[in-house]
C-alpha cells in the first residue's frame, strides 16, 4: 500500500473547488483530505467535507459558523470560521494545497502554506498580481513548490519542465477573447451581466467570466506568467484562440515551438498540479482533431478590450501598480455584477484608479493589504462619484 498525499482545498465550493473535488473522489485511493474551506456556501462546504471525508472545514464568513455546525453535527469533522481560521487551516500539515479562493482574499491563507514549505497548486492568479515577487520570494526562502493550475500557466509549465529555460524565445499565452471577442465597440456598451456571464469555452466562477469577457483575465495571466517563469515583459505574447485547444505555447530559439492541447478542463490542470510530476488518469473529453480541422489564431485589439493594455502597463511599471491595477478591477466587477456600472466601465474605472494612485516600490506584504484596501475604498469613492 502507497501513502496517501495529504490535500487541502482552498475555495472547495467554487467552480475550481468542484474540479477539484471531483478528481480528488476519483483517486480516493492515492488522496487523504485534511481541510476545506469557503466563504458562505454552508451546504456546498458540508458536502464537499463529507464526500472528501476531510479532518477540517473551514467557514471564511464567522456568520455562517452555527449553520456549518448544525449542517456537520456529529461528523466528526473539526470546524472553524473566520479570516484567522483559515490562516489556521493552511498551517495544517497537507503535502498540497489547492488554492482557489478567488481574489485578493486568498493571499493569506496561501502565504501560510508557502510558509511551512507546501506544494501550492496555484488557482488564485490574482495573489500573484498583487504580490507577485513577495510571493516568490518567499516560495524561495521556505522552499515551497508552486504549480500553475491555471491552464495556459499549466500549459506552459509542462512545456518548460523538460526543456532549457534560456533557450526560451518567447511565450505565447493564448486567450479565447471571451464572448465579445468579434462585437464592435457600439454593441459592447450594452452588454448585460448574464451576456458577459455566458463564456463561450469555460464554466467559471462569475469574477473570472467578468474578467474573461473585458480580457482581463488575459491581463492577469500576462502578470501570472511573468512571475512565474524566466522571461522578460516582451517575450510574452497574447494570441488569440477562440477555439482553446492550444492553451499556450512556448517558441525556442532553434525556432520550434511547443505547446500542450487539450479539450477546455480544468480537471487536467488541477490534476497535474496534484500528481505532478507523474500523472492521473482525468475523464476528460478527448479531442477529435478531424472534428476540429482547423485551429484559429488571431491579434488581440486593445482597443476594444483595454484591459489588456492597462495590465501591461501595469508590469512595466511594476512597484505596486498590479496590486492598484487588481484591486481596482476587483472592485469594478463587482460594480457591475451588481448592475451598477456599464462593461465598458470597468476598464474605465481600472484606468481612472491607476492613473490617480500611480505606482510606488513595493517593499512587503503589509504594504500589499494596506495598498489593497487603500485601493478599494479609493475605487468606491470613484465609483460613487462618477
Ligand atoms: P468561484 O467564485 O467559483 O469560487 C471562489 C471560491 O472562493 C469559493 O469557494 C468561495 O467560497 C471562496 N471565496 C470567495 N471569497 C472568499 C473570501 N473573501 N474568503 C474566503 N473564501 C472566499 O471562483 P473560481 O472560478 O473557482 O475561481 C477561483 C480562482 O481560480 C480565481 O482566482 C480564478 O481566477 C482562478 N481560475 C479559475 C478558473 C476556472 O475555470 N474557474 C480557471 C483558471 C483560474
Ligand atoms: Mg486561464
Amino acid at each position: 500500500m502507497t501513502l496517501k498525499k495529504s490535500v487541502s482545498v482552498f475555495g472547495v465550493t467554487g467552480s475550481i473547488g468542484a474540479s477539484t473535488v471531483d478528481v480528488l473522489k476519483s483517486h480516493a485511493d492515492k488522496y487523504a483530505v485534511e481541510a476545506v474551506t469557503a466563504h458562505r456556501n454552508v451546504d456546498a462546504l458540508a458536502k464537499a467535507a463529507i464526500e472528501l471525508d476531510a479532518k477540517c472545514a473551514v467557514i471564511g464568513d464567522p456568520a455562517f459558523f452555527g449553520a456549518l455546525q448544525d449542517a456537520l453535527a456529529g461528523k466528526g469533522i473539526e470546524l472553524a470560521a473566520g479570516e484567522d481560521a483559515l490562516i489556521e487551516a493552511a498551517e495544517r500539515p497537507s503535502d498540497v494545497v489547492i488554492a482557489a479562493i478567488v481574489g485578493a482574499a486568498g493571499l493569506k491563507p496561501t502565504l501560510a502554506a508557502i510558509r511551512r514549505g507546501a506544494r501550492i497548486g496555484l488557482a488564485n492568479k490574482e495573489t500573484l498580481v498583487c504580490a507577485g515577487a513577495l510571493m516568490t520570494a518567499e516560495i524561495t526562502k521556505h522552499g515551497a513548490t508552486l504549480i500553475p493550475v491555471d491552464s495556459e500557466h499549466s500549459a506552459i509549465f509542462q512545456v518548460l519542465e523538460d526543456h532549457e529555460e534560456s533557450r526560451v524565445d518567447r511565450i505565447l499565452l493564448t486567450a479565447s477573447g471571451g464572448p465579445f471577442r468579434a462585437w464592435p465597440l457600439d454593441d459592447m456598451r450594452s452588454v448585460t451581466r448574464a451576456q458577459a456571464l455566458a463564456h463561450p469555452n469555460w464554466e467559471m466562477g462569475a469574477k473570472i467570466s467578468i474578467d474573461s469577457a473585458t480580457m482581463m483575465n488575459k491581463g492577469l495571466e500576462l502578470i501570472e506568467a511573468w512571475h512565474l517563469f524566466p522571461v522578460a515583459e516582451e517575450q510574452i505574447e497574447i494570441v488569440v484562440h477562440p477555439q482553446s485547444v492550444v492553451h499556450s505555447m512556448v517558441e525556442y530559439s532553434d525556432g520550434s515551438v511547443l505547446a500542450q492541447l487539450g479539450t477546455p478542463d480544468m480537471r487536467t490542470p488541477i490534476a497535474y498540479a496534484l500528481s505532478w510530476p507523474d500523472r492521473i488518469k482525468v475523464d476528460t473529453p478527448r479531442l477529435d482533431f478531424a472534428t476540429i480541422g482547423s485551429l484559429k489564431f488571431e491579434k488581440p485589439d486593445t482597443d476594444r478590450f483595454p484591459a489588456l493594455r492597462l495590465a501591461r502597463q501595469a508590469l512595466q511599471e511594476g512597484g505596486t501598480l498590479p496590486t492598484v491595477l487588481n484591486a481596482a478591477n476587483e472592485v469594478a466587477v463587482e460594480a457591475f455584477l451588481k448592475d451598477r456600472i456599464g462593461f465598458l466601465d470597468i476598464a474605465v474605472t481600472v484606468e481612472k484608479v491607476m492613473t490617480r494612485l500611480g505606482s510606488e516600490a513595493l517593499t512587503s506584504l503589509d504594504q500589499v493589504f494596506e495598498t489593497d484596501a487603500m485601493v478599494r475604498r479609493e475605487t468606491m469613492a470613484c465609483l460613487a462619484s462618477a
